[in-house]
């Protein structure tokens, strides 16, 4: 059975094709700039300009390109970053559904359109596949009520249902499906899934029981652009200023590491500055990583005894340097560090704690988009098995 597997952004959509139950990856394409005159197709080596004016002529592109007829993909899985409490596991998309994610668009504005606008050329194009919505949000949905409430007056949660929903979750629990496995066991510990948008999630027995992101992703640790947490009195400070729409733009796209930086958010711009002996650079490396730890403090508190660390994302995958800054001193904690291991280990997957460390360090390569052609498979199959 094939599964395509759709991430639609505001003005990109990427597309896998996965052979299922197998896993096997057939096809990975994305177009970019859509809306623009110069949208980019994208494909393995192949890269070229495109008529693209929206996604449903960029999906209706990559199937051309890639000579699938309709009728070759049994199901779609959609990525879909914000699904409330409503939505706890991946669902199959009905007109209702539909509506219900289309409701939720006040808590991302920036996503949810876009989400939906994949959702709907993909049932222009494909309208005999099966449609299934897997939500960033839902992984975070076992968090009990002491972790997701705001210390705010209850009406604004009754009401409004402002609450801290957590994102990335896919991620993970794609990393801690897999120490799972590794483990035997289901996986209790801190996943850290760091890329350009950052978020640590605390796990007991496969179970998100607390993460840094909120109500949006713009809180928890330093992110490239985005400030994580803050005390919200400088927000107010800032917006009197500034104004609202500024004060949002600020703490989303110019702080982090690029607003301590002055120069980038680009990790890898940001090593290579520091070892030049840029001290901007070289702060925000040390901010950036001494609130990871942090948040892996906190969580050794609420967690107790665990099985290990998980560190994923870009950054977490191909950064030994960063991986030793977070956590090279805490062995008192019973987190050891084996160097040798962490140089070696460069976006694979491995164990980078010494043989003896009570707690683990693991380094897994997340893939958001295999998890969503997993849940995907699963729900189409078991549907058709029912029907
Ligand atoms: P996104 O969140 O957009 O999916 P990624 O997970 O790809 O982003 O992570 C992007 C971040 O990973 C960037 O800060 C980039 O500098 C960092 N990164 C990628 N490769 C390396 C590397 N080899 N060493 C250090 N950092 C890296």
């Amino acid at each position: 059975m094939n599964v395509l597997v759709f991430n639609s952004g505001s003005s990109s959509v990427k597309i896998r094709l996965f052979q299922m139950p197998e896993e096997r990856l057939l096809a990975a394409c994305q177009v970019e700039k859509i809306g623009q005159p110069d949208a980019t197709f994208s494909h393995g080596e192949i890269e070229k300009v495109i008529s693209a004016p929206d996604h449903t002529a960029a999906i209706s592109y990559i199937c051309n390109h890639l000579n699938l007829s309709p009728n070759d993909i049994a199901a779609v899985g959609h990525r879909v970053v914000q699904g409330g409490e409503k939505f706890i596991e991946a669902t199959p998309i009905t007109p209702h559904v539909e509506k219900e994610i289309d409701a939720l668009k006040a808590f991302a504005p920036l996503h949810t359109p876009p989400n939906i606008a994949g959702i709907q050329a993909g049932q222009t194009i494909m309208p005999h596949a099966t449609h299934v919505a897997v939500f960033d949000t839902a992984f975070h949905q076992t968090m009990p009520e002491h972790a997701y409430r705001y210390a705010i007056p209850t009406i604004y949660y009754t009401r409004d249902h402002i609450r801290r929903y957590g994102f990335h979750g896919t991620s993970h629990r794609y990393v801690s499906e897999r120490a799972s496995e590794i483990l035997g066991h289901p996986f209790t510990g801190i996943t850290c899934h760091l890329g350009n948008g950052c978020s640590i999630t605390a796990i007991k027995n496969g179970q998100s029981v607390d993460t840094s992101m909120g109500f949006t992703p713009l809180e928890g640790v330093a992110m490239g652009t985005r400030s994580g947490d803050i005390d919200p009195a400088v927000v107010l400070n800032l917006a009197q200023k500034l104004g609202i729409k500024e004060t949002d733009h600020l703490l989303n796209r110019e702080s982090g590491l690029l607003g301590l930086s002055e120069k980038s958010n680009d990790l890898r711009e940001l090593l290579a500055s520091a070892q030049e002996g840029d001290t901007k650079s070289q702060l925000a490396l040390n901010i950036f990583s001494y609130r990871i730890t942090k948040y892996i403090g906190s969580y050794l508190a609420i967690l107790g005894p665990i099985d290990g660390i998980i560190l994923t994302g870009g950054i977490g995958e191909n950064s030994p340097d960063i991986r030793q800054q977070i956590l090279a001193n805490l062995t008192h904690l019973g987190i050891c560090l084996d160097l040798t291991k962490n140089t070696a280990c460069i976006g694979q997957e491995n164990t980078i704690s010494i043989e003896t460390s009570p707690i683990k360090i693991f380094v897994i390569p997340t893939d958001e988009e295999r998890l969503i052609a997993r849940q995907t498979y699963r729900l189409t199959a078991n549907a058709s098995m029912h029907s």
